[in-house]
């Protein structure tokens, strides 16, 4: 009876349209429906999420002004300074109906009002959407502690001189963010100088948002950040919930934006232990032809069986809708290389096979990497990455950070000093302990599971005050 009464009080959630910030909020929202509450999902009509996977929830398409050059996702800043501006008055209007119809229903069907919305820290337009309806808004990043207050520190680092970063400074330590160097700050290069002012813009609005709103959630554990958490709470003086990693309790596949090709499971049945490099540089990230061919060269000189997946937008440039492979590379790598377009990531993470993840270290790719103890190779592109594949290397100690230019003798050794070698046995033995810690933290009694209760009392504590605000 308590359980039925509690399952009405109701959850808004907004993501960011882009599949490493859809998949968290997915996984975020599955948590909480596992906990009582109910899920509506509005979202920017030109990408939708999977409704029919997630029959229990509601999505609610809002116009989001966006055509369909704009929502080339190979050019994410200037879509996601767009969808601040164009969202805002949909989002109100659809919150403002959503609150009335709440308000209207009568008869004790009715539902509970909204009790919050939670949006993707980087829509910070959201946070003034819920002050104007006297909404609490938590907002979720789904990024890593440490790049989050890399990115928060932007002004600080701007005034002092650092950004832009000269090529003279890249290997200078940034002491105000150790361990990183200048050429590990989030940056994104290859901007005009108006795009990277809109950065700018973004970040500082993302970071003063967050600050106003009635919480943060983080897709991490404390074991993992434990040296970031205080300088997260100097720096956000409002409740932190570090809860993750949230694909322990919900797996992410069901929010995939890209068809999973599973058939590289049946591949990776037929390989030895631990023998296979998977390579994968997530839904964004590109690279020249040229790095493309040494990689090719890299990966086949290596001997070392790979799933390599080669999504379309990939190679830069690329007039060809499929890749162009140099001459004689599929015929050499022919049974030790499997090619897919998109895969099933976190079952190909956790096949017995997979020794080791060639990655852009995304954070969803990085956690989904450490929590199936599988060592890495870190090639970042962009933003967070660079300093994700900092930590990997430099902290945690469980990949290496290939940072030159790729080239194919390079990458060969790279490969067997991470799948032969006793160093990389070593990083595997390291990314176990991990894998084991991340364990215990989403466990009953762990912290992630205790702080998975506190944003429960949290948005139950609200829901009463809304409750009464809206009698
Ligand atoms: N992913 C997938 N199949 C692939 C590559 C990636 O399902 O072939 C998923 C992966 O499991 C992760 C997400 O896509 O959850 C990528 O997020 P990440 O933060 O790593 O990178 P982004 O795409 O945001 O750069």
């Amino acid at each position: 009876m308590e359980e039925q009464k509690s399952r009405r009080v109701r959850l808004v959630l907004f993501p960011c349209p882009l599949q490493g910030h859809i998949n968290p909020m997915l996984q975020l929202a599955s948590i909480l429906y596992s906990k009582g509450f109910s899920i509506t999902i509005i979202h920017p009509r030109f990408i939708s999420p999977n409704s029919y996977n997630y029959p229990h929830f509601t999505f609610i398409p809002i116009h989001d002004g966006i055509s369909g050059i704009q929502a080339s996702i190979s050019d994410v800043l200037p879509l996601l300074s767009l969808l601040n501006v164009n969202c805002a008055v949909p989002l109100q209007d659809c919150l403002v109906r959503l609150l009335s119809d709440t308000n209207s229903a009568g008869g004790g069907e009715e539902e509970e009002p909204i009790a919050c919305l939670i949006s993707d820290a980087i829509m910070h337009f959201t946070q003034g959407v819920a002050d104007s309806l006297k909404l609490p808004r938590l907002a979720l990043r789904t990024s890593s502690i440490e790049s989050f207050l890399a990115f928060a520190a932007f002004p600080v680092l701007r005034q002092k001189g650092y950004l832009p970063i000269s090529d003279s400074q890249l290997e200078t330590p940034v002491k105000e963010l150790p361990p990183l160097r200048m050429k590990d700050l989030p940056v994104f290069n290859g901007h005009d100088q108006e795009t990277l002012m809109g950065l700018n813009q973004l970040l500082i609005s993302m970071v003063d948002q967050v600050k106003a709103s009635s919480g943060l959630i983080l897709n991490t554990f404390d074991y993992l950040e434990q040296s970031s958490l205080a300088a997260l709470a100097q720096e956000f003086p409002i409740p932190v919930f570090t809860i993750g990693p949230f694909h322990k309790l919900f797996p992410a596949s069901s929010s995939s934006l890209l068809s999973q090709d599973h058939s590289c499971i049946a591949w990776l049945d037929t390989q030895a232990p631990r023998s296979v490099i998977y390579i994968s540089f997530g839904s964004i990230a590109s690279m020249d032809e040229s790095e493309f061919v040494e990689m090719a060269w890299g990966l086949a000189k290596s001997k070392c069986p790979f799933l390599w997946v080669v999504r379309s937008g990939l190679v830069q440039d690329s007039e060809q809708a499929e890749p162009v492979w140099p001459d004689g590379f599929l015929e050499m790598i022919s049974g030790k290389g499997c090619i897919v377009k998109w895969a099933p990531q976190q079952d190909v993470l956790a096949h017995p096979a997979v020794g080791g993840f060639w990655s852009h270290n995304g954070w969803n790719s990085t956690l989904e990497s450490i929590c199936e103890g599988v060592p890495m190779l870190c090639r970042p592109n962009f933003g967070d990455q660079m300093v994700n594949a900092r930590y990997v290397s430099h902290v945690w100690k469980v990949g290496l950070h290939l940072e030159n230019r790729l080239e194919r003798g390079e990458i060969e050794r790279n490969i067997r000093r991470l799948m032969v070698e006793k160093e990389g046995e070593e990083m595997r033995e390291r990314v176990m302990a991990l894998k084991e810690k991340a364990e215990v933290c989403v466990r009953k009694g762990g912290c992630s599971n205790k702080h998975l209760g506190d944003l429960i009392a949290q948005i139950r504590g609200v829901s009463l005050q809304t409750r009464l605000e809206y009698k």
